[in-house]
């Protein structure tokens, strides 16, 4: 296993961990700029910031900066209540397929979607084995599309709390079940997210882990699971505060050959988006040496 204990090469931060520190949002350019900064040399954007700073502008920012990414955030939410909801997908998913090949992205990270409509709070049903199917069908015809382009897509199993609204994948299992339906072979052009606080409580991880091996880990996120947790989004922990027990986790990863970046992806607004940016950056460095 590395040792992450004297240096911070593999730490790579998940925009969304700083993108809302209070009283000063920090925009896409200032978090590049101060993970640079501070020697972080991998970033995973969200769509939304990218967006707001330009797709071009981003690109050249990343390249100067001599920053790499860890993935891009995110494609997914297949499921649909009609032919042209379901265009509408295909249209966006093509779309952030395109980002994900400007920024240079390793992967495109798949949220995959829960019932339609749960998201905005008014689901179109209950059937959350049609969602299931969708979600199988989006994958399958977004993985030609995605072939094409030679961008890798990782399907990123959510933790079961958000079956209804985010993404009806739930499991390690779940997802590598699907990687082996549609790339039989192992390509390497479709696996998956392994993100801790999503995974961490279930009993087949570490056989899942081992079952995924090199071809279909794509990304590693990292994160922690307080206790008590009060709020279902937002209240994820900085790393060491929790109670995943993350080295052994990244053990697992790498055994089975990961050796990509460990990614800290913390939504945190009563903490950590309440302190200041840099702040939290340096904590991250100091928690990735000592708690990852
Ligand atoms: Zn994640």
């Amino acid at each position: 296993m590395r040792d992450f204990s004297t240096d911070h090469r593999w730490l790579s931060i998940n925009t969304a961990t700083v993108r809302r520190q209070r009283g000063e949002p920090w925009p896409l350019p200032k978090i590049l700029d101060a993970c640079a900064a501070r020697g972080i040399r991998a970033v995973a954007p969200w769509r939304d910031q990218v967006a707001a700073a330009g797709l071009g502008a981003t690109a050249a920012q990343v390249k100067a900066l001599g920053l790499e990414l860890s993935g891009y955030c995110r494609g997914g939410m297949f499921t649909y209540t009609d032919d042209a909801s379901r265009q509408s997908v295909r249209d966006d998913n093509r779309r952030a397929l395109d980002e994900a090949c400007t920024l240079n992205a390793p992967c495109l990270v798949l949220v995959v979607g829960g019932l339609p409509g749960a998201l905005a709070g008014t689901p179109a049903h209950r059937d959350i084995a049609l969602a299931r199917s969708q979600v199988g069908e989006g994958i399958a015809w977004l993985l030609e599309e995605a072939r094409t382009r030679r961008m890798p897509l990782a399907i990123e199993p959510l933790h079961p709390m958000y079956a209804a609204d985010r993404a009806c994948i739930n499991t390690l299992a779940q997802a590598l079940d699907l990687c082996d339906a549609l790339d039989p072979a192992g390509s390497g052009s479709l696996g998956v997210a392994v993100d801790a606080y999503h995974v961490w409580w279930d009993p087949q991880l570490e056989a899942q882990i081992a079952r995924a091996g090199a071809r279909r880990l794509l990304a590693f996120h990292v994160c922690d699971w307080l206790v008590p947790t009060t709020d279902l989004l937002e209240d994820r922990g900085m790393m060491g505060d929790g109670v995943i027990d993350l080295p052994r986790l990244r053990g697992w990863v790498e055994a089975a050959g990961y050796a990509g970046c460990s990614e800290v992806e913390i939504f945190s607004r009563a903490n950590w988006w309440q302190r200041d940016g840099g702040e939290v950056l340096d904590t991250c460095i100091e928690r990735h040496r000592r708690s990852v």
